[in-house]
């Protein structure tokens, strides 16, 4: 098998973030692998009026950024990998990790996946999408159940 050069780890910011990192991190060390981490902010203001996009939705917006990009500094340094490259992207999760690997030219993706029931495995989850789209290898951590 190939060496993996680059992972990039899809974390949301819940604490299985760190389950979904532990695994990259493991398998970057076996194959001294780069590491990076990525979250999508996926704020979606609800503008029933289809009006313009308000000062404050902005500020939300860059609130959300922002407590993400802390979430991700606390999580690499929980990781014991303070080097570790973080990254924060606005849009729609499943397409930002699709770009964001092909911008990176990262070799593997990690995501995490939950079990689930009815309705949502018919839509399909993020892993899903990202399964079957990504321009490289893709490794679904099983997390626990959802609904
Ligand atoms: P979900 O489809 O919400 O159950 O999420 C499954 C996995 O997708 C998570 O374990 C993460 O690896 C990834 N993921 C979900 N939301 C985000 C997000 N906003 N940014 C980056 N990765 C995410």
């Amino acid at each position: 098998m190939d060496k993996y050069q680059h992972i990039l780890v899809a974390v949301d910011l819940s604490g299985e973030g760190k389950v979904v990192a532990s695994r990259a991190v493991e398998l970057a060390g076996r194959y001294n692998a780069k590491v990076s981490l990525l979250h999508v902010v996926e704020y979606i203001p609800v503008d029933l009026a289809n009006e313009l996009v308000l000062p404050q939705q902005q500020e939300i917006e860059e609130q959300l950024v922002l407590r993400a990009k802390e979430h991700l500094d606390s999580l690499a340094a929980g990781l014991k990998l303070p080097a570790i490259e973080r990254r924060v992207v606005n849009g729609s999760t499943k397409s930002e990790i699709l770009r964001c690997a092909e911008e990176l030219r990262a070799d593997l993706i990690v995501i995490g996946r939950h079990g689930r029931h009815g309705i949502s495995r018919i839509l399909g989850s993020t892993a899903n999408a990202v399964l079957h789209n990504a321009p490289c290898d893709v490794l679904v951590v099983k997390l626990g159940e959802a609904g």
